[in-house]
């Protein structure tokens, strides 16, 4: 099934509204980890979203959208490796105005196994190192923080470069992929 076969299919059984938030969502979460590696100078080769029907899809409890950021976190030390590994999850948190807790993270589920890999602390168990980054994380993209206006402005070009009738932007160090 060609992906725009998939895309219309989906889109009758999928409140519009729903389909744009979770793109939007995903967007926001990969824009989290390009805003901070930015921030701390470590380089990022990619960064996109793109779509994905759920062989098993049921609205509203699976997503339609994933997305990928990789940066040269060998160049990170790992403190910044843990910034860069929980900031997708923080940026999601802080964009639906939920609050930021360390809590959360002792679920697994909360960060995927590569965002989890990018902490260097096994799932659902956050070490210090790692508490620590959620907490400076929350302090710089939370709504209204230093870096809440540069997550908006990443998600957005990431969205704008899902759209195949608009050409890709390459955007500082960042080169967005269309799907
Ligand atoms: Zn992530």
């Amino acid at each position: 099934m060609k992906q725009h076969e998939i895309k219309t299919r989906l889109h009758k059984r999928l409140p519009i509204s729903l389909w744009a938030r979770d793109r939007r969502l995903a967007a926001v979460h990969e824009a989290g980890h390009v805003a901070i590696a930015r921030m701390l100078g470590v380089p990022v080769g990619l960064a996109y979203v793109y779509f994905t029907p759920a062989r098993d899809f049921d609205p509203p409890h699976c997503r339609t959208w994933r997305g990928k950021t990789l940066c040269a976190s060998r160049l990170a030390d790992r403190r910044q490796r843990a910034m860069i590994g929980v900031a997708g999850a923080v940026a999601e948190l802080s964009w639906r105005g939920e609050w930021i807790d360390e809590d959360y993270w002792f679920e697994p589920t909360m960060m995927s196994d590569s965002d989890w890999n990018l902490t260097q602390c096994v799932a659902s168990k956050p070490d210090d190192n790692c508490i620590e980054a959620i907490r400076v994380m929350a302090a710089v993209l939370e709504r209204g923080a230093s870096l809440w206006h540069d997550l908006l402005r990443t998600a957005r070009d990431l969205i704008i470069a899902t759209q195949p009738s608009l050409q890709a932007r390459a955007f500082g160090q960042v080169t967005w992929k269309p799907t």
